[in-house]
């Protein structure tokens, strides 16, 4: 299966709550999935807005995640690292108000430190966070994302050793920061299938990809553009998830939100056409596809 939806509330959108994002999302973009964004500092949302988000995400079949504040640092001293677990922790129990399947966190930086002694903290941080969703029975899961700088940890492999030490914890693929990291690396068929191998011990039944152009240098992401914008080719990508028959849900994070995240599905629409010899295709049916 293939859901869309953006990182945010609809641009196009009057209405500047999420409540109003995730009905546009639903009726005039007839988008599947939406990430709601807790990225500036502390967001209040009513229990009301967080019931209705649930059930009518439910009822209309919408996939939600939540994204945490950006700056979170699970590496630093222990004032950081108490302030980056109220954040989290906060996020976590509004988005298992609202039944998202993931809080997305960013994880830290190596500060003074090693890339092997940064990981080692933030897999003591991340255990013991594990053990607070337990406590407060939160059944939303730690997403943790790929990062585009150098400076910030979260390169492919350091994201898959932490899901593979700390139970619960799954990999947010944030493509644009990969190809940023990289330098440029994802050109072609082959860089895409080499992120779903390493990824593969995980035995993920679904990912939770995010999509963007990106302006990059030396293996450092400046900022997200809009995806016809940078130099990552999506197709090669959609390719591969089509062919294997991935489980995926495809949040572009793109300036343009939902205009980018409508411009991926018209990308995998016309990759099914491709397939299928037909004149029309819906992302939601993928039944069609030999
Ligand atoms: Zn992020």
């Amino acid at each position: 299966m293939i859901r869309i939806g953006q990182a945010g509330i609809p641009l196009s959108c009057k209405g500047r709550t999420n409540k109003d994002g995730l009905i546009y999302t639903k009726q005039v973009l007839d988008l599947n999935a939406m990430e709601i964004q807790f990225v500036r500092g502390m967001y209040v949302m009513e229990e009301e807005e967080a019931q209705f988000m649930k059930t009518y995400s439910k009822e209309n079949d919408i996939e939600l995640h939540v994204h945490a504040p950006y700056y979170i640092n699970l590496a630093g001293d222990s004032e950081e690292t108490d302030l980056s677990f109220e954040k989290i922790l906060f996020s976590a129990k509004l988005a298992d108000k609202m039944g998202a399947k993931t809080v997305v966190v960013h994880l830290g930086f190596y500060g003074e430190e090693t890339a092997k002694k940064t990981m080692k903290v933030i897999i003591k941080n991340l255990k013991k966070l594990q053990r607070s969703f337990k406590k407060e029975k939160i059944k939303t899961h730690l997403g943790i994302e790929t990062m585009g700088k150098q400076k910030v940890f979260g390169s492919l492999d350091e994201i898959i050793e932490i899901c593979k030490s700390v139970k619960g914890v799954i990999p947010v693929i944030g493509v644009g920061h990969i190809h940023a990291r990289t330098n440029g690396g994802l050109k072609k068929r082959e860089d895409f299938e080499e992120i779903f191998k390493k990824l593969k011990p995980l035995r993920l039944r679904h990912y939770l990809i995010h999509v963007t152009g990106v302006l990059y240098e030396n293996g450092n992401e400046y900022y997200h553009v809009p995806i016809k914008k940078g130099d990552m080719p999506l197709a090669p990508l959609i390719d591969v998830i089509l062919d294997n028959n991935y489980n995926v849900t495809l949040i572009s994070e793109s300036p343009l939100l939902e205009h980018d995240a409508v411009y991926i599905r018209l990308q995998v629409e016309r990759a099914i056409m491709k397939r299928t010899g037909k004149e029309q295709a819906n992302y939601k049916d993928l039944s069609e596809i030999k």
